[in-house]
């Protein structure tokens, strides 16, 4: 197979080296021979001579430490040799690099059975001139004679999609902690490409060194305690087996706790002792051993960032989230450390894509838009015709064009000469039509291809008599997109609930990828009572797009509707609904409901839902539009009437920016324009939530009285009737409401939230006495026709007085008669908040 495009991409790390490729858009990474997906960059030479690479090779570095090496990317670019002492072979970094290289070569020969004579390979940030010869020399010596390089932080960032983000001024950090060495990037975008602004790193900062002090500080002391084992320690050749066991040991360990609490160590005659007598070794490693191991080395790393991003002049406001690259970055005490506003960088983190396939990911995604210059055969033997062809490989248009020459053997004449493209494989095959061939063998076309997948068009090369000639290469490639393999969700997927906030299912930025599709559940509840049969009634379940915390300011992908007609039986409110909501590579929504109540064996629901086809309906837009002029109206009347300062900013963004014009004006062309109807609709949402915005500023004033109000009301009823945990609770709340309320910038969802709180635990202080469920039956009681079952009504309300009667204050009884009566009582049309009418809570 000989690709148009590079397609491989290679990290070839300290550590770790991984390759990449590109097939249908999608990255794969090839696994090895171990069926692992890195490999140790590590080079061993047998007694036999032979060359190792990989895991075997790694385990002899510290046991034959003459015979094996790694970390020899350090010394690339420079003259230093590695001797290998049993064999006698010197070998240069670029030589043991292209060792590495051959073995990621041979693992892509073996799963794929291709030849990789072509591949991006990533570079660090840092490396010069020198050392990227130095690489090029090592992809030259591994039969890889093209190799385009791009830089790690680069791949990193692309492999999150960086280079399609539109803002200018965002800045992201790419934080790449190795086995070895720590590098740290300011990325910036300009058109499209992606910039290193500045960078900064430490070649001795690393994983090994967390295994290391977990050796010397931990095992060594435990061990030596235990038995008696002279000068035991690193570097003395007399331990050098039993340290490198120990070393292996420790990083599995610190590995596996990356994940579990505690972990056992178990090495089974380790070494002789003193005596002579064999030594087990056993080791209970806690994860906060492993986290105070860490934490130096995280502190480096934090104040190296701190520096590369001082020495730009940025804040940690300019920088839009850090990326974490590099093995050691699965340690959750490291990314909790990181993401420490005060401690840490207080910089949002992403670490969605695996940080140990990551770099080659980035790298595969850029070689699929490299043109693979290997493929251009020449010379032409007789009878066949070269191509020379130009043209972008992928791209974000259907139409591209391609320009070209045909390049003929010697004395052949060119004239009436014609090619033409065909795009065989598409749903509608297309062809460009003959196109002219000029004298110099020149040629221009313009191509269609089919969007949304690989295209590939044939190519037909006539004479002047119509006569078909073969070329090479015979076929061209188009893809779509911006390259990315798996572009990851641009928006969060939720359901909308009742109270028109949001259940997040999939945050935003969370990767497509495998295992596909990417699936999530939560249990939810039914807000109100569901009748089976009842005309007109369903369960509605709104599927949501967006970041907005109100639900109906986020865009509508659709709803799983279950309508009561689909019912068997009468679901009360607060019927557990299992939502799982699934996506696949098409960007495909399915939606599924699982409602265990109903049947033996509950009853499942299902639809599907596309999140891209929806075209926003421009009538309904220009409805809510004249909807939301109004209300900005009626707002800014009140805020001239009122004259409150703090929604002065809030109006004049409005204004500013001019929201509603902007709104209009793409409103009408949305009547043409399919993405204008799409940036309508987003517009429209960020009025309405800007609006919300002012609106809420402007209701401040009222919802701080609501506050000192409920405040006062709860107090006394906890004064009264509360007991002292109830005391205590009240007590903590007051200070946090008063705080809310009090703060420089007052957050009126976060008040709201403390009055419903506070607002809660007044009612269950009422709620644990008898006389509120003696009120509240008795409220009951004058509702005796809406009950539904009339006779079965009758039976509770006698229950109920019974209770009531019985003179010791049977409570119980009270509350079962109550919350029985409650479920007799109709179906109501509960009020649910927002557009979208949500049943579920
Ligand atoms: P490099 O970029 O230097 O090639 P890698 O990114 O492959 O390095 O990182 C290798 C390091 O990551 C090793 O020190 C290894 O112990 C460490 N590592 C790998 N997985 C984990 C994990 N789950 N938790 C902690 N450390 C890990
Ligand atoms: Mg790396």
């Amino acid at each position: 197979m000989s690709r148009m495009t590079v397609d491989f991409g290679i990290d070839l790390g300290t550590t770790n080296s991984t390759i990449g490729v590109l097939r249908d858009n999608e990255v794969e990474i090839v696994k090895n021979n171990e069926g692992l997906e890195y490999t140790p960059s590590s080079v061993f030479i047998d007694k036999n001579g032979a060359v190792v690479v990989g895991r075997r090779a790694k385990e002899r570095l510290e046991t034959d430490s003459q015979n094996a090496y790694a970390e020899f990317k350090l010394q690339m670019g420079t003259n230093a040799e590695h001797i290998f002492a049993r064999s006698g072979r010197r070998m240069k970094p670029e030589e043991l690099s292209a060792e590495v290289l051959k073995s990621l070569k041979d693992d892509v020969k073996q799963r794929l059975g291709e030849e990789v004579n072509a591949a991006v390979i990533t570079v660090p940030a840092a490396f010069e001139l020198p050392q990227c010869k130095a690489t090029y020399a090592a992809a030259q010596l591994a039969g890889i004679t093209f190799s385009p390089l791009v830089q790690e932080p680069i791949a990193a960032a692309m492999a999150y999609g960086f280079h399609r983000v539109q803002d200018e001024k965002v800045f992201w950090l790419v934080y790449d902690l190795g086995g070895g060495t720590f590098d740290a990037a300011v990325m910036q975008v300009n058109e499209g490409v992606i910039h290193v602004v500045n960078h900064g790193g430490d070649n001795h900062l690393g994983g090994k060194l967390i295994d290391w002090a977990i050796v010397e500080q931990l095992l060594v002391p435990a061990l030596t305690r235990e038995r008696r084992l002279s000068d035991f320690r690193r570097g003395n050749p007399k331990w050098g087996k039993a340290i490198a066991k120990l070393k292996q040991a420790a990083e599995q360990a610190k590995i596996r706790v990356s994940r579990d609490r505690t972990t056992e160590i178990m090495l089974e005659s380790l070494c002789l002792d003193d005596d002579g007598d064999p030594v087990d070794f056993e080791y209970e490693l806690r994860k906060a051993d492993v986290e105070r191991m860490a934490e130096p080395f995280v502190l480096r790393s934090i104040n190296i960032c701190r520096k590369v991003l001082s020495e730009r002049k940025l804040n940690v406001n300019n920088v839009g989230k850090v990326i974490l690259v590099g093995g050691p970055t699965l340690m959750p005490y490291l990314r909790e450390r990181l993401a420490d506003p005060k401690e840490g960088l207080g910089i949002p983190l992403d670490f969605t894509v695996d940080p140990l396939t990551i770099v080659a990911r980035g790298a595969a995604i850029y070689a699929g838009t490299q043109r693979n210059e290997n493929t251009i055969i020449m010379p032409v033997s007789a009878g066949q015709y070269a191509l020379e062809l130009e043209y972008k490989p992928i791209g974000l248009e259907p139409e591209f064009d391609l320009g070209g020459r045909v390049i003929a053997g010697e004395g052949q004449s060119l004239d009436g000469f014609t090619v033409e493209f065909v795009n065989e494989r598409a749903q509608k095959p297309w062809r460009s039509g003959r196109v002219a061939v000029g004298a110099d063998g020149s040629f221009m076309a313009t191509l269609w291809a089919e969007p949304d997948h690989q295209n590939t068009f044939r190519i037909e090369l006539r004479d002047a008599v119509g006569n078909a000639h073969e070329t090479v290469p015979d076929s061209l490639e188009y893809g779509f997109g911006m390259v990315v393999s798996n572009p990851p969700l641009i928006y969060s997927i939720g359901v909308a609930l009742a109270n028109n906030e949001v259940r997040v299912f999939f945050e935003k930025g969370t990767p497509l990828t495998a295992p596909i599709p990417v699936r999530k559940r939560f249990v939810q509840k039914l807000a109100y009572r569901i009748a089976k049969g009842q005309e007109g009634e369903t369960i509605r379940i709104p599927v949501v797009e967006g970041e907005h915390k109100k639900a109906d300011r986020n865009k509508l992908i659709g709803y799983l509707e279950i309508s009561a007609a689909q019912i068997k039986r009468d679901l009360p409110a607060g019927t557990e609904v299992e939502v799982t909501i699934e996506i696949n590579q098409s960007r495909l929504v399915r939606a599924r409901a699982f409602i265990a109540l109903l049947g033996e064996r509950g009853q499942e629901f299902e639809t599907e839902l596309n999140m891209e086809k929806s075209i926003p309906d421009t009538s309904e837009m220009a409805k809510e539009i004249e909807q939301e002029k109004l209300r900005l109206e009626e707002v800014r009347r009140k805020l001239y009437a009122t004259g409150d300062a703090g929604a002065v900013p809030i109006l004049e963004k409005i204004d500013g920016e001019k929201m509603v014009e902007e709104v209009e004006s793409s409103l009408d062309a949305a009547l043409v324009d399919r993405d204008a109807a799409d940036k309508c609709q987003n517009r429209l949402l960020n009025l309405k939530a800007t609006v919300d915005e002012l609106e809420e500023a402007l209701m401040l004033p009222g919802l701080l009285a609501e506050a000192q109000e409920m405040i006062e009301w709860t107090e006394e009823v906890v004064t009264k009737l509360g007991k002292p945990p109830d005391q205590r609770k009240f007590e903590q709340m007051k200070r946090e409401l008063l705080l809310a309320m009090n703060g420089r910038a007052v957050n009126p969802t976060v008040v709201s939230r403390k009055i419903e709180q506070m607002d809660s635990l007044r009612l269950s202080v009422l709620m644990a006495r008898t006389e509120w469920w003696v009120d509240y039956f008795l409220h009951l009681e004058k509702m005796r026709d809406e009950m539904t079952n009339q006779a079965q009504a009758e039976q509770l309300f006698v229950q109920g007085r019974r209770a009531i009667e019985s003179g010791a204050g049977d409570i119980e009884g009270v509350k079962n008669a109550c919350r029985q009566l409650l479920q007799l009582l109709p179906a109501r049309q509960q009020q649910t908040v927002g557009r979208f009418k949500s049943t579920l809570m």
